[in-house]
């Protein structure tokens, strides 16, 4: 590493709060699916920013769609109208088939207002002040405190208790576990789709259909975490669409933006008129102009680059490629995911293996501490596994 790069993490572990062991490494640009540190050392990237840069680094049409916003107008109130956030929400439905859009600033903040929602909901019903929330062990929803209380997992929790109140847990694609935890208080059950830092679980087709047949026979919310694994990852624009069944809210931010810090809940025509009603919510930033100029450009691209058809076919290459690496290594127990959200699982922690690929040239991330995750750009070619792969194949051996 030069001196150079070497003073600036210096600087950086001087200045910033150490809330997290950061790689020795300072990214300076990306292009396409790939990153360069300040030394001008070349990355292939498989973790796209934690599910966020979809459509590849330096895109020119989505750069190009932010600049001319900028030179317009990048912010106003949500107390006046402007047209971008118009446009996105528009987009937002449609690939969605949700039919109420409320603009966030993040994925945690998505979920703060998925819970008033439902606390809100609820309380319209019967009057109560007491509703309770399912949420699901090992799940990751965020760490503002709202998100942290339905995070089922103590290690994120311990330190900050107590959470919001009336939380209880259930297991996912156990749907027993669930209706032990079902009272006549419930007003919500909330999950990911696919679980991702808990390890890359994708919920079964029977749990999210006897989850959605309980929440239609006790009018209780069906609420989906569409986060990391939304906008497309999975090979449909959202990972519940292929499951037949439609959640009453759902949240998504990630790649929404596509780098832009942006997020969103979305929820039924009969939800958004039994909930949040003016002077209940609101946000100063969320939604705004060039947030919003951010996601039309991204989910016009993500139709005219028919990205959904790139993910099905390279994911389902990845998924074999990763296959044959958990069937020749004795350290790798299996793989699982769908479409570009996929975890290869070791029985061992895997930090040295990740700091192996950084040596070279390869970003790779964990789920936990023995779980590799691959969430690469949604662009990447099979071409790009491959070459992902020989890597990855280098460093195992070199470390298990
Ligand atoms: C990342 C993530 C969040 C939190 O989003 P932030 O933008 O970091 O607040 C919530 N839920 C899931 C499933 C996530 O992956």
């Amino acid at each position: 590493m030069s001196a150079e790069m070497q003073s600036y993490i210096d600087e950086a572990e001087q200045a910033l709060l150490h809330t997290y062991n950061r790689y020795q490494v300072v990214f300076d640009k990306g292009e396409g699916v790939y990153l360069y540190d300040m030394d001008g050392k070349k990355y292939l990237d498989f973790v796209s920013g934690i599910a966020v840069f979809a459509l590849g680094y330096q895109s020119k049409e989505y750069n190009d769609a932010l600049k001319a916003q900028i030179d317009k107008i990048i912010h106003t109130s949500n107390y006046y109208y402007n047209a971008p956030a118009i446009e996105a929400a528009k987009k937002l439905k449609k690939i969605s088939g949700m039919d109420r859009v409320f603009f966030t600033n993040s994925g945690a903040e998505a979920i703060e207002g998925a819970i008033k929602t439902a606390r809100k909901y609820g309380f319209l019903k019967d009057g109560r002040t007491d509703h309770e929330i399912i949420a699901m062990n090992h799940s990751f929803h965020g760490r503002t405190m709202g998100a942290l209380s339905v995070t089922g997992n103590p290690h994120y929790r311990d330190a900050f208790e107590p959470m919001i109140g009336n939380i209880r847990f259930a297991n996912l694609n156990d749907f027993d576990s669930v209706m032990a935890q079902v009272t006549d208080k419930t007003c919500a059950i909330l999950f990911e789709t696919v679980q991702g830092e808990g390890g890359i679980y994708p919920a079964t087709e029977e749990f999210m259909k006897k989850v959605r047949a309980l929440c239609d026979e006790r009018d209780i919310l069906m609420m989906l975490d569409e986060i990391q694994c939304g906008m497309g990852r999975t090979g449909t624009m959202y990972a519940w669409q292929r499951y037949g069944i439609k959640p009453d809210v759902m949240t998504t931010a990630k790649a929404l933006g596509c780098g832009v810090p942006v997020g969103a809940f979305l929820m039924t025509e009969k939800v958004g008129a039994n909930s949040l009603v003016a002077g209940d919510h609101g946000t100063t930033y969320g939604g705004n102009p060039l947030a919003c100029a951010a996601i039309c450009k991204v989910i016009e691209l993500f139709e005219k680059q028919d990205v959904l058809a790139n993910v099905d076919q390279v994911g389902a290459y990845l998924e074999k490629r990763l296959d044959e690496i958990a069937a020749e290594f004795s350290c790798v127990e299996t793989r699982r995911g769908v479409g570009l959200l996929q975890g290869l699982v070791f029985d061992r922690p895997v930090g040295d293996i990740i700091k192996e690929a950084m040596e070279r040239g390869l970003v790779l991330i964990n789920a936990g501490t023995s779980i590799i995750r691959f969430v690469p750009p949604l662009v990447i070619t099979k071409e790009h596994v491959d070459d992902m792969i020989a890597i990855l194949r280098e460093c195992i051996k070199c470390k298990c």
